[in-house]
């Protein structure tokens, strides 16, 4: 009897982590984790920046790669760190609004987390002169009224797939690497972590794992684009 009760436990618990945080569930409406393509391009993503020295080397490896990636920045993380969003934009990465302090609790109070969006919406505006049009929501968390409120604000969101489960404990860059490759078909959209949440912290391993994953995509002739350019949307809104 406990034996059941514990089954049918962790089923509702998989039940619920797939509705509302799976990158493939899209019961809850659109929220794209890859695009339909047949050629062999992916969208590397970083959350949780701007986090330094990590955000700026992994921007170093791009650039000296010609790849341009998509940044999804904590509206907090860019207070901290007001001059990385500058370099980002200057070299041609494109960035999208990852709401304004991370936290989990501001999806359990009404209005909140349109609050936490609207602030980082400001933010980037005041910095970047234009609006973004690309947004990801915290773990990807989905809900009906979460993704329709989004759209109202003539945000498109974009989910994608996480490089590695255990990227966040910083397991070591060539595992994490394999991890990244192995998941990646056409028209993926990968996502790595250049901070954690809106507080930083080390990022090393994933740095590495950026270096491997993009030699080894390069290997399988994967050549890259923006989330903007793999989905035919937007980056940015003048106003
Ligand atoms: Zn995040």
């Amino acid at each position: 009897m406990i034996a059941l009760g514990i089954g049918i436990g962790l089923l509702a618990v998989l039940v619920l982590y797939w509705l509302f945080l799976a990158p493939s569930a899209q019961v809850f409406g659109h929220y794209p984790y890859r695009a339909g393509r047949a050629d062999r391009v992916v969208a590397l993503t970083f959350d949780d920046g701007p986090n330094e020295p990590y955000t700026s080397q992994i921007a170093d490896l791009l650039d000296r790669q010609g790849i341009r990636g998509t940044f999804f920045q904590v509206g907090s993380c860019i207070e901290r760190h007001p001059a990385t969003i500058d370099r980002l934009v200057a070299a041609g990465h494109v960035v999208g609004n990852h709401s304004l302090t991370h936290r989990f609790t501001t999806y359990l109070r009404p209005g909140a987390f349109r609050r936490e969006i609207d602030a980082s919406q400001r933010l980037l505006r005041e910095r970047l002169g234009r609006t973004p049009v690309l947004a990801r929501t915290p773990w990807l968390w989905r809900q009906p009224a979460l993704l329709r409120m989004l759209r109202r604000r003539g945000l498109e969101p974009v989910a994608g797939v996480f490089c590695h489960p255990l990227e966040v404990f910083q397991r070591d860059g060539a595992a994490i690497a394999r991890r990244a490759l192995a998941r990646t078909r056409p028209g993926t959209i990968l996502i790595f972590h250049d901070g954690f949440d809106g507080r930083g912290g080390y990022r090393a391993e994933t740095v590495e794992a950026v270096r491997l994953t993009i030699e080894g995509l390069r290997a399988r002739g994967y050549r890259f684009a923006t989330v903007d350019e793999m989905l035919g949307v937007p980056a940015y809104r003048s106003q």
